[in-house]
């Protein structure tokens, strides 16, 4: 393994770090755009950005819920499921951690695709404000509110209002494929109407 050579560590700045809100002014960086080709990656695909995100110890935030060095990916592959207007970011995924963490947001009237699986989710909600699924229950989300989402749990993600919704998600970087509802256990999920109001599928 070659080291690459490391610029100098900067100190800490404080008029940076009291000045750390991703709204503050300029910071000479492109503002970030949105190219298609990002959007269309699709998980678990190695590209040079993983490697070199690896070895970045401090990324700096834009604003807008951006992150240096962060692409903006698309949710899943178009088509490989139902979901409307999300779009995620890998925020953190390194060699020595079993998680990885992620930015979703969710644009205004779109949703996550109502799934469940063996693997966990653990959520904290970061802007905006949304519902979700979990399980039989519907929850308002407002930014730093935590959600857990057990193994085998069905659960989506819906923002409300006009402000988009985003949040981190943790999961392990080892972990099953999504199941979808079926037809019969979308009919158990409408034996409560609450929940068959909420649901897209
Ligand atoms: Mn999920």
């Amino acid at each position: 393994m070659t080291t690459k050579p490391r610029q100098a560590m900067p100190s800490l700045d404080p008029a940076r770090v009291q000045n750390a809100s991703p709204a503050s002014g300029p910071r000479d960086r492109a503002s970030p755009g949105t190219s298609s080709a990002a959007l269309e990656a699709t998980p678990g695909q190695s590209t040079g950005r993983d490697e070199n995100m690896a070895e970045s110890t401090h990324r700096q935030a834009l604003p807008g819920f951006r992150w240096d060095a962060v692409e903006l990916l698309a949710y899943k592959p178009e088509g490989a499921a139902p979901f409307k207007d999300i779009t995620r970011q890998l925020l953190f995924r390194t060699e020595g951690l079993a998680c990885e963490l992620r930015y979703f947001e969710v644009a205004a009237g779109g949703h996550s695709t109502l799934e469940r699986h063996e693997h966990e989710h653990a959520v904290m909600v970061l802007n905006g404000s949304g519902r979700c699924l979990v399980g039989d229950r519907i929850h308002d989300l407002q930014p730093f509110d935590l959600v857990t989402i057990p193994a085998m749990t069905w659960h989506q993600f819906r923002a409300s209002g006009s402000a988009p919704f985003g949040f981190l998600c943790m999961v392990n970087v080892e972990r099953d494929r999504p199941q979808l509802p079926d037809e019969s256990a979308l009919n158990a999920l409408r034996l409560d109407a609450d929940i068959a109001d909420f649901i897209r599928a």
